[in-house]
């Protein structure tokens, strides 16, 4: 158990607001291990905004891309209030914001919270499989076979309000399930990237 609630890997900083997730998806790397490159990540406490920023602070020297991602060790949407200070805070610090996210934080918060997102330039949404059973099979969400339409809507959403919203899949899936994918994704007209799994590192 650790309290690093900012890491900074490759120039990048993330921020790990929390290890609250609805989903366990069988590839999570929280299932194999207790960090990334070296970082644990299982949180004692969950941070406020303020420990978010001086965590930050301390670590600025080395964040090179002008870059914050929101990921994990856990969902940020779990803590929407925390994500958004945070995101208006580095917007207000001149950075470029990316939140990395399951898709059911409008779920999980019960409501549509697509415009809440104003401060984070760039969502990129988990598609993770083509339908819901399959989608089920491989994140073993909480929400049952309803998490793959929330998760689409969450992402329609963002789309309808003009915001930067990409899909990814890892790319572990069956081949077939990854051209559903992008078919789906083409219907949807919101880019897939297909991402290659890495075991020590965290994308979301
Ligand atoms: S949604 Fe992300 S944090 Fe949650 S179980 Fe899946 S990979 Fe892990």
């Amino acid at each position: 158990m650790a309290d690093n609630f900012v890491y900074v890997l490759n120039g990048t900083a993330y921020v790990n607001l929390t290890n609250k997730c609805h989903n366990a998806c069988a590839f999570c790397i929280r299932t194999g291990g207790d960090g990334v490159a070296g970082v644990p990540l299982w949180l004692d406490r969950e941070p406020e905004c303020d420990e978010v920023m001086a965590a930050f602070d301390k670590l600025a020297e080395k964040v090179k891309n002008n870059e914050v991602v929101f990921c994990g060790y856990g969902e940020p949407t779990e803590r929407l209030e925390q994500l958004k200070s945070c995101a208006k805070e580095f917007k207000a610090r001149g950075l470029n914001t990316r939140l990395n996210t399951n898709g059911l934080g409008s779920a999980v918060n019960g409501r549509d919270i697509s415009g809440d997102l104003d401060d984070i330039d760039i969502v990129s949404v988990s598609l993770n499989q083509c339908d819901a059973q399959k989608y089920y099979e491989i994140t073993r969400s909480q929400l049952g076979l309803s998490a793959f339409d929330e998760v689409l809507a969450f992402a329609c959403a963002l789309r309808d309000r003009g915001r930067r919203v990409v899909f990814t899949v890892v790319d572990t899936i069956d081949k077939t399930d990854i051209a559903a994918c992008k078919r789906l994704c083409l219907e949807l007209k919101i880019p897939l990237r297909v991402r290659k799994y890495v075991a020590d590192n965290y994308n979301n």
